[in-house]
């Protein structure tokens, strides 16, 4: 029998949150151990031997897999949180979302200039949280070396997005 891939981990449940979303649930993924290893080990697998002073993540799922991408990848986390979570002085990115827009923040201080990052999530879609997530680490005068998602939706743009912008971006599974 074929070993299961991380796609197979992952389940769709349809009309969330909202009727007519196909929404695809990660946490059967995370909560298997050897999904989540492999899923993990996937992520990270682009830049395994290079030199990352730090993972950003965006909440809430990236917070997951970021913090084990960063223990293995030997370096420090940056959470990237949603505006009002964050208790010392902050850059603040707005986004826009399907219905009326969003914002982000991360600490002013979070990370050394010229540090060199890498973005995680679990899910890219249009690219809008994951590009929020870039111009604050930008601000930061941080350098991006790439983006790694768990989940590609390439039909709602976020992949041309990011990759019109120079980004390395590496998915698992669509
Ligand atoms: P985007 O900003 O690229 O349009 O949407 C991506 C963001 O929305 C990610 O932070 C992701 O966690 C969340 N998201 C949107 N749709 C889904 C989905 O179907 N499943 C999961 N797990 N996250 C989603």
């Amino acid at each position: 029998m074929q070993k299961k891939t991380v796609q197979d981990y992952i389940r769709t449940i349809p009309d969330f949150p909202h009727k007519g979303i196909m929404f695809r649930d990660v946490t059967t993924l995370f909560a298997d151990a050897r999904g989540m290893r492999l899923c993990v080990d996937q992520l990270l697998a682009p830049w395994a031997g290079e030199e990352i002073d730090a993972v950003a993540g965006l909440e809430a799922r990236g917070f997951i897999l970021g913090g084990a991408v960063a223990h293995q990848l030997g370096c420090g986390f940056v959470p990237i949180r949603k505006k009002g979570k964050l208790p010392g002085a902050t850059f603040e990115q707005e986004y826009v979302l399907e219905y009326g827009t969003a914002t982000v923040e991360v600490h002013r201080d979070a990370l050394p200039a010229g540090a060199r990052v890498l973005l995680v999530d679990d899910l890219l879609a249009t690219g809008g949280t994951a590009k929020a997530g870039i111009s604050l680490l930008e601000r930061l005068g941080a350098e991006v070396v790439g983006c790694a998602f768990v989940v590609d939706l390439p039909e709602l743009g976020g992949r041309r997005a990011l990759e019109e912008m120079q980004m390395q971006i590496h998915t698992l599974c669509d």
